[in-house]
């Protein structure tokens, strides 16, 4: 016989079959106070679909930075809700938003942010260390090897290149298995040919392993190697582009800067 055990799921706008990894409802965020006062977020909602790789994008100012830290546990909303992973981080103390991140949550930002004095292999496996948890061997060498580093493990940061020393962050961002990586201009420091590297894997790291990505870029190249990309602007979205290419994302832009 069967049931409608399924009929009884709480409701799921946008996407009937798994909810989204990380969602934002309604998230308004102020700056300052009184003349100073900068609404950086506008009643934001938006949901990000698991083993999906999205790129939010927009022009200076227009609330990027502020959306990611909202969504990440970096920041705290003035009003609404974010979820992670199904978990409302909205009213979590700051203990509980330190232990999300590190278990939770991945990282990759513009400048490396490697420990110089330890190895790449000591650098990916430094989050788990933290956390006091053993490494998964064969994960590991899955991420490792998908990322091209088996030959650079035992390479400290200086011995490595810009591409590889961010190769190395994806791989630890990635090793915690973590319900999402966020990555903030995470090609700002690499010439084109490393940057394409780099995306290039993190997109694969989203369609061969799951892995739900979200990442902040002014570049409409970076944007391109996305799944979907959100325009935000003035603090609020503005657009939904799936399948994006860098000449539909100029345009998008182009629209809101016209
Ligand atoms: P973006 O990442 O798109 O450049 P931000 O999220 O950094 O935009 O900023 C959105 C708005 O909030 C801007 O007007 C910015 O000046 C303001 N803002 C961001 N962070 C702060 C802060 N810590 N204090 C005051 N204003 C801020």
């Amino acid at each position: 016989m069967t049931t409608s055990v399924h009929a009884h799921r709480s409701p799921n706008p946008g996407n009937i079959t798994a909810p989204p990894a990380v969602q934002a409802l309604s998230v308004t965020k102020t700056y300052g106070r009184d003349a100073t006062r900068v609404t950086a977020l506008r009643e934001v909602s938006v949901g990000f679909e698991a083993g999906r790789f999205t790129a939010i994008m927009g022009p200076s100012g227009s609330g990027k930075s502020t959306l990611m830290h909202c969504l990440a546990g970096l920041d705290t909303a003035d009003s609404g809700r974010v979820l992670v992973g199904g978990t409302d981080i909205t009213g979590l103390g700051d203990k509980q938003l330190t232990a999300l991140r590190r278990d939770r949550i991945g990282f990759v930002f513009q400048a490396f942010n490697l420990v110089p004095t330890l190895t790449a292999e000591q650098n990916i496996t430094l989050p788990l260390a933290l956390a006091s948890k053993a490494t998964d061997t064969a994960w590991f060498d899955s991420v490792v090897a998908t990322l091209g580093l088996k030959d650079r493990l035992s390479h400290r940061p200086h011995e490595l290149s810009g591409g590889q020393q961010q190769r190395v962050a994806v791989a630890r961002a990635l090793l915690t298995r973590p319900d999402v990586v966020f990555g903030d201009e995470p090609t700002g420091n690499l010439d084109s040919t490393a940057g394409g590297e780099v995306l290039a894997l993190l997109r694969r790291s989203s369609r061969e392993m799951g892995q739900t990505i979200i990442m902040v870029t002014h570049d409409p190249v970076a944007a391109s190697y996305a799944d979907r990309v959100v325009l935000m602007s003035d603090g609020t979205l503005v657009g939904d582009i799936a399948g994006p290419t860098a000449d539909s994302v100029l345009a998008a832009l182009g629209k809101l800067g016209g």
